[in-house]
């Protein structure tokens, strides 16, 4: 899908942060079958985790915090390459690199990470063997003026670096058009079904699908109270389920009052404060339901975003360790 979108340009994958929670080495090789050739983590540790899959599948690996001094003996080491971000990182790669390609990425006007198009004009990058010359977009998902502002800094780079691609759109950047998408694309949130921008509403499935076992399953008789601080009070006799969940998975207490879970069709809300490894659900919907049973917790992106206050980015990264990653 969002190689589709990008329409000339190579649909690379940001797989930071353990592919976005959902685990960087399956999700690579999946990526990778499907035909993406470029993934992009944020650190050397990160890159380490995935360095053998990089001959094996023939890709190309991007480490976008660039070098610090203490990343140079991992970054020679490894396959992937730096994208260096500041004068001091091109300085050092210059120096220990040994002439080997990097990224760079330039501000275009967000001001977080990156060379200034001053600093380019100036001769920074003179000499460097440069693969992709990318920016970043700071209000993609938005309706914003400063999208077309950055978009036309960063074209005006085109064949002024050496650079041999040139790389721009985030998923919300490649809903922007194909005048975002320049030669390669690094969509992450979107391939996880995360839904970025209006524009891609209804067109990305969800990925993830949260489920969680049932501990206990109990009668709550009219006026007993549910969880810390008995901020639930069963308001007439109630079936409840105690589940294996909770903000140590990543559950958090956004969904206190507000979650959904599912089994069988039923819906089943949460009730009370989710606690650091249990969650309570109304299961009077599912007679059938017992102690040892599964539920599926309701985690489409953009609804959960709404129901738990929290970013689609933090639902999915969020995920903990006592998750097993089962794939479909
Ligand atoms: C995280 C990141 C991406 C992917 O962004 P999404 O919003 O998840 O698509 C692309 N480029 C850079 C530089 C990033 O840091």
């Amino acid at each position: 899908m969002m190689a589709a979108i990008s329409g000339d340009a190579a649909c690379g994958a940001a797989v930071k942060a353990d592919g976005y929670g959902l685990g960087a080495r399956a999700v690579v090789q999946r990526l990778a079958a499907a035909g993406c050739r470029d993934f992009f983590v944020a650190t050397w540790a990160e890159a380490e985790g995935l360095a053998d899959l990089v001959a094996a599948q023939g890709i190309a690996l991007s480490v976008l915090h660039g070098v610090r001094a203490e990343d140079m003996a991992a970054a020679i080491a490894g396959p992937a390459r730096p994208v260096l971000n500041t004068a001091a990182q091109l300085a050092r790669w210059r120096e220990s690199g040994g002439g080997r390609a990097c990224d760079v990425m330039v501000d275009s006007g967000m001001h977080r990470l990156g060379v200034s198009v001053a600093e380019i004009a100036d001769g920074l990058l003179d000499g460097l063997t440069i693969e992709t010359l990318m920016s970043h977009l700071a209000c993609a998902d938005e309706d914003s003026s400063m999208n077309e502002r950055q978009r036309a800094a960063f074209a005006e780079l085109a064949g002024r670096t050496g650079a041999r691609r040139m790389s721009l759109a985030n998923s919300a950047g490649v809903a922007l058009g194909q005048g975002y998408c320049f030669d390669l694309t690094r969509p992450g949130i979107a391939l996880y079904g995360g839904v970025p921008s209006a524009a891609l509403a209804g067109r990305i499935a969800q990925v993830a699908f949260p489920q969680a076992q049932i501990l206990q399953r109990r009668h709550v008789p009219a006026g007993g109270a549910v969880g810390y601080n008995a901020t639930w009070i069963a308001p007439h006799d109630t079936e409840v389920a105690i589940l294996n969940l909770g903000y140590a998975d990543g559950y958090l207490r956004g969904f206190s009052g507000t979650g959904m879970a599912s089994a069988g069709g039923a819906a089943l809300p949460v009730i009370g404060r989710i606690s650091m490894d249990l969650t309570a659900i109304d299961v009077s919907a599912a007679r059938d339901l017992a102690e040892g049973d599964w539920v599926t917790i309701d985690y489409a992106l953009p609804a959960a975003s709404v129901a738990s206050g929290l970013s689609q980015y933090e639902l999915l990264t969020g995920l903990g360790r006592r998750f097993a990653r089962v794939w479909g």
